[in-house]
């Protein structure tokens, strides 16, 4: 059953307080922070202020669950997991809305997240019973080898605003399904999608203590406490590369685990071969799914030198017909940025590509009035010099670029320190396989432009991080080896 509230009423009924260890709770001393519409810059609703005593208590919970949660059988985790799947499911048009609501993005892109979120617990529901070990007889005779996994114990999850719910759950899931207490501190822009999930987890049996969500508007103050406790044994983070490498140096102190889900800046490479009509659709949805503020965004088109016009006459029709508005509005297919700082990042980058040569096709002026809006914008001959080829835009901004030959093509896709994603387009085997396995990124996408998938393994490599979510591979990320010496 969905239930389908107004924005007012909605946004009146939803959980505001802190999630400790599962219980709503008033932060220390009372204290809050608003949660801005970027759609109109006005506060939407104010949000509990975790502060480090808040957090301390957090770890005291996840701590306490720990042991138990670990001891319970993987066929329980597994079921609870799917209850909240389900209730995720249930509840879709409600945390649809509300994440239009304080995200932006338009209500397609976060029905789609919501999907896409839901998808971690319904598949690490089904990989919690296959945590698996190994015996063996040892070479020289002498004994047995067994392996066993057990869970990295409690964690502490730092997520993103642009995927507000799947940022969280795609490290949830995991982490619950191997048997790990996790504490959730999401982006500051986008508690509240977070809050929700927590009540529901509540609902669907995850038990006290098990689960904290931590809003607050001094990241660093609450989290560093939490690194320094010897009682924590791993950070997951998605966000940007800076961020990311300063808490692996903060974690290097009580060596902790890290899985780093970083920065990208993907190339879409589309050779002279391809249907270009298909990588026009892929186009658009690799630049502006989620209003193109995803780190798999396409950030850079190199399109090869005899299919560059076509192609670029075909994206620009194409993104033209993006209806900017607010995200709630259904009529809307391109919602606000979700802050003042992006929508300046954004106009800069384009207005430095301009600056340095490259030539407007489309969009490339925010409109005036309030709200955060960038229109989709389409630039082509942008020159190697633009920060745009060599920074992530995070808004609806394609830039393209020309090249002569696949050699080319590759160094051209290679030229930036980040290494998530990329897209090619071809229609030959051949070098589709050749020019994948040249890629310096952790995905590649052939011939389609959303690879994001909860049984694949997302992640990069260089300055994108390390670690790996969803898949087989994710659940590893959780789970600590363990050999046990058996004496013949
Ligand atoms: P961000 O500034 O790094 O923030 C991410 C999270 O880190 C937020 O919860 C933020 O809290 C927190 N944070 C900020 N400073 C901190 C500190 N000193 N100590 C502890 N936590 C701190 O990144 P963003 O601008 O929100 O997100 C955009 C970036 O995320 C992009 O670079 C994008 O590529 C990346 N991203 C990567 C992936 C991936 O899977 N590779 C997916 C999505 C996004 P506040 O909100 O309070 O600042």
């Amino acid at each position: 059953m969905m239930y389908v509230m107004d924005a007012l009423a909605l946004i009146r009924s939803v959980p505001t307080k802190l999630s400790l260890g599962g219980d709503e709770v008033d932060a220390e001393g009372g204290a809050t922070f608003d949660v801005l519409d970027p759609a109109t810059g006005k506060v939407l609703t104010a949000v509990s202020d975790a502060s480090p005593a808040d957090a301390r208590r957090a770890l005291d919970a996840a701590y306490a669950a720990q042991a138990e949660w670990a001891r319970t059988p993987a066929r329980e985790r597994g079921e609870i997991l799917r209850t909240v799947y389900e209730k995720i499911v249930e509840h879709a048009e409600d945390m649809a809305l509300l994440m239009t609501l304080e995200m932006g993005k338009a209500l397609p892109d976060s029905r789609a997240e919501i999907k896409y979120g839901a998808e971690f617990f319904r598949w690490f529901a089904e990989e919690a019973v296959r945590i698996a070990g190994r015996y063996t007889q040892a070479p020289a005779g002498n004994g047995r080898i067994l392996v066993s996994k057990e869970p990295v114990g409690p964690c502490l999850a730092i997520t993103p605003w642009n995927f507000p719910l799947a940022m969280g759950t795609r490290k949830l899931g995991p982490a619950l399904a191997a048997g790990c207490t996790m504490i959730v501190k999401p982006a500051s822009e986008t508690p509240l999608t977070m809050l929700y999930l927590a009540r529901l987890m509540g609902e669907a049996g995850v038990p006290k203590g098990v689960v904290s969500v931590l809003p607050t508007s001094r990241a660093g103050d609450i989290t560093d406490p939490l690194l320094e406790d010897s009682r924590l044994r791993k950070v997951t983070f998605t966000g940007s590369t800076g961020v990311g490498r300063m808490l692996v140096e903060k974690s290097a102190k009580g060596l902790l685990r890290t899985s780093m889900e970083l920065g990208g800046n993907a190339p879409f490479v589309v050779f002279d071969d391809a249907d270009v009509d298909a990588a026009v659709e892929g186009a658009v949805l690799a630049k502006l799914r989620n209003g193109g503020e995803a780190c798999t965004a396409a950030n850079r088109f190199h399109v090869a030198d005899a299919v560059r016009e076509e192609f670029t006459t075909k994206l620009t029709e194409k993104m033209s017909a993006f209806v900017v508005g607010p995200g709630s509005d259904p009529e809307t297919t391109l919602g606000p940025l979700v802050n003042e700082k992006q929508l300046r990042t954004v106009s800069e980058l384009v207005e430095d590509a301009v600056d340095a040569g490259a030539k407007v096709r489309l969009g490339g002026k925010k409109p005036d009035g309030p709200g955060w809006f960038y229109p989709a914008t389409v630039l082509t001959d942008v020159p190697r010099s633009a920060r745009i080829l060599k920074e992530e835009v995070f808004g609806p901004v394609a830039a393209i670029s020309g090249f002569a030959s696949e050699e080319e093509g590759i160094a051209a896709a290679n030229d930036t320190e980040f290494g998530l994603a990329a897209y090619i387009y071809t229609r030959d085997l051949d070098r589709a396989l050749r020019v994948a396995e040249s890629l310096e990124t952790g995905m590649v996408g052939v011939n389609r432009g959303v690879i994001s998938d909860p049984a694949a393994p997302f992640g990069g490599i260089k300055s994108s991080g390390f670690g790996r979510e969803g898949g087989s591979e994710g659940i590893e990320e959780y789970l600590e080896t363990k050999y046990i010496a058996l004496e013949r």
